[in-house]
């Protein structure tokens, strides 16, 4: 077993003691190759096959910084659909439960105007699929993501370079040129390899052994 332990990635011990109660004591290894890079500032780019734990790979350094430096809409999340979008906010809820987490789930099929309302309640934390947000943000201006401090693309293969386009160039327009970006995927790709020269910071890129 490994020796990397949450605590040694300068996690605090009340996200420790979360993970614990529902089960995750030691990281993965996404979560032990990404979370220390995360946390200093790096963006990345993370593949690894599902069910490796990727959600936990940068859910838990952005509820670590989020608790140190609340601010705003902190992070945004996009993800190709409603179900996994709601199973991203699932985790967040579970997480955020201790620090009175704020999330909001801004998916398609779903009462517009409701939305409007919870985005501008400033929710710390927008799980969203590129299509409904893109709409929120084309029609109406209750809600900025301007103080963004997290991009996380979620399935990141599936969302770029295909149906989605339109909407993330829509949404990539209103964020801050300063932030964090974050993809994961199941596989790299070569659109993922070449978002590693857009972020405009240090990319650190990691892909799990196919039989981890
Ligand atoms: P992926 O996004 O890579 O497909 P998920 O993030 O959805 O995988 O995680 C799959 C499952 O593994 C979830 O139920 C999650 O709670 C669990 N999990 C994540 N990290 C750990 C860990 N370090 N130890 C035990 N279980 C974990
Ligand atoms: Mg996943």
């Amino acid at each position: 077993m490994s020796d990397v332990t949450f605590a040694k990635m300068k996690l605090s011990s009340w996200l420790i003691k979360q993970c614990a109660s529902i089960g995750v004591k030691s990281p993965t290894l996404i979560q032990q190759n990404c979370i220390p890079q995360i946390m200093q500032g790096k963006d990345c780019i993370g593949a690894a096959k599902t069910g490796s734990g990727k959600t936990l790979a940068f859910a838990l350094p952005i509820l670590q910084k989020l608790c140190e430096d609340p601010y705003g809409i902190f992070a945004l999340i996009l993800t190709p659909t409603r179900e996994l979008a709601f199973q991203i906010a699932d985790q967040f809820a579970v997480f955020g439960k201790p620090m009175n987490l704020r999330h909001s789930v801004i998916v398609g099929g779903m009462d517009m105007v409701t939305q409007g309302q919870e985005l501008a309640k400033k929710p710390h934390i927008v799980v969203a699929t590129p299509g409904r947000l893109a709409d929120h943000l084309d029609s109406c201006n209750t809600f900025s993501l301007k103080k963004i401090q997290f991009l996380v693309l979620d399935e990141a293969d599936r969302l770029l370079g295909g149906n989605y386009d339109e909407h993330i160039q829509t949404i990539f327009q209103q964020l801050p040129k300063k932030k964090q970006s974050l993809f994961f995927s199941a596989t790299i790709t070569d659109t993922l390899e070449k978002l590693k020269g857009v972020t405009g910071n240090d990319v650190f890129l990691y892909e799990a052994p196919n039989d981890i």
